[in-house]
């Protein structure tokens, strides 16, 4: 070992050969390379090999350290005679034209940056923010351009609030995969039919079979408008809500308005309320038995919340509609108001519930990626640019890092493969 074949072994460059090895002032590695083989170079401008070099200019690229000590390549850069473009540089393959940095030094920072904030990354590589920045972005460009276009059946909308105030966002997923696929402005009608027209082609749009939402009436129109064969299933989350929200309106009006004494009973127990008994352990059950024992109407409540469970275990439309007729006649004579309400509720977002029978949507895959980007957020400490925000939440949800051999796909010299 020690000769220049075996550095060239090392930097692991087709078609390129070591010629010297220097050390410079800053204690750099700078490592001369040459090209082997044929002479023809290939033209930056059209991607056609060429031999009439005009003239060379000698180079520099920042590679990966070699035993931590910082590397730069060196490399006369020919300008050609291209028949068709004029005067053009020569395109290497190990770096992007007008890069500083060699692809799989990008590659390395960019995919970094995925799980530590941009800065630690510059600090980490020794360079500028602004570089590794850009390292960043070039990478997932290059990823999400590459890697395989699906057709999810199922989708997902939801919105999401960021950073103070009612600021809302779109977000729309493949739910099948688990990732997100957009995100837009506000919760409009505009904001979705931006998504599904812009984000998906018309292959993608023809293939989605569910959209799992909340009872959104502007997301709802634009579904029916936008995605035809498409139907609406309503997200069990935000059903279940809604029958919690009735749950607490209740407790309300029976302690608060209830006097002093019953107020003082009904007092902090809103989150034990809202918790479901399977989930609630020994001395918190203790606790529920006894708030119901004050006030049976209160625990006639709670059984009927618990019961819509089975809304979403039917295999067919007339079950789920047999089954929330039984719920409603259980109410009946029994003077519970927020819950007659709820029912007329159910009843009206029938369709929606019972959509679940044919298509059975991933409900969890769309609370998950809401956990996501609120974690990809909170490591970037906010982000002001929206398609840079859209392509690393893309990267979180798809996890295209499985293996070593994706890691070895990803840092290879000649360019980012992509399986997912
Ligand atoms: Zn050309």
């Amino acid at each position: 070992m020690g000769s220049l074949r075996d550095c060239t072994w090392i930097l692991g460059l087709t078609d390129y050969r070591v010629v010297e090895l220097t050390r410079d002032e800053d204690g750099r590695v700078v490592i001369d390379v040459e090209r082997r083989g044929i002479r023809r170079y290939v033209c930056s401008g059209c991607g056609r090999r060429t031999g009439r070099v005009r003239d060379a200019k000698v180079r520099t690229w920042d590679d990966l350290p070699w035993a931590e000590r910082p590397v730069a390549l060196r490399y006369p850069l020919r300008r050609l005679w291209c028949r068709h473009c004029g005067i053009r540089t020569e395109r290497v393959v190990f770096a992007d034209p007008h890069a500083r940095l060699t692809r799989r030094f990008r590659q390395r920072i960019g995919l970094d940056c995925q799980s530590m904030p941009t800065s630690h990354a510059a600090v980490r590589h020794a360079v500028s923010w602004g570089t590794a920045r850009r390292a960043e972005r070039a990478f997932l460009d290059a990823w999400d351009r590459t890697r395989p276009k699906h057709r999810p059946r199922h989708l997902g909308v939801d919105e999401i609030q960021r950073g103070k105030g009612q600021r809302f966002w779109t977000v729309l997923s493949d739910v099948v995969r688990g990732e997100v696929i957009g995100l837009q402005q506000d919760r409009s009608e505009a904001s979705l039919r931006a998504l599904l027209n812009d984000r998906m082609d018309a292959r993608q749009r023809v293939a989605v079979e569910a959209v799992c939402m909340d009872m959104h009436r502007p997301y709802l129109n634009v579904v029916t408008e936008v995605l035809r064969r498409a139907e609406a299933v309503f997200d069990k989350f935000h059903v279940l809500q809604h029958a919690s929200t009735a749950l607490d309106e209740m407790r309300r009006q029976e302690f608060f308005r209830a006097g002093p004494a019953m107020r003082e009973h009904g007092r902090g127990k809103r989150w034990l309320l809202l918790r479901r008994w399977k989930t609630l352990r020994g001395s918190k059950r203790a606790e529920l038995r006894t708030l119901f024992a004050a006030n049976r109407r209160l625990f006639k409540a709670y059984v009927l919340r618990e019961q819509l469970d089975r809304l979403w275990t039917y295999k067919t439309r007339t079950g789920v509609l047999n089954f929330l007729n039984g719920w409603c006649d259980a109410l009946r004579w029994q003077r519970l108001p927020e819950m007659e309400r709820l029912g007329e509720f159910l009843f009206k977002h029938l369709d929606g519930i019972a959509a679940y029978c044919d298509h059975q949507v991933r409900f969890g895959v769309v609370e998950s990626i809401n956990t996501t980007i609120k974690a990809v957020l909170r490591r970037a400490r906010g982000m002001r640019d929206e398609p840079m925000l859209v392509l690393k939440l893309k990267w979180a949800t798809a996890r295209p890092i499985r293996s070593a051999r994706d890691v070895m796909r990803f840092l290879h010299p000649e360019g980012v493969h992509s399986l997912r």
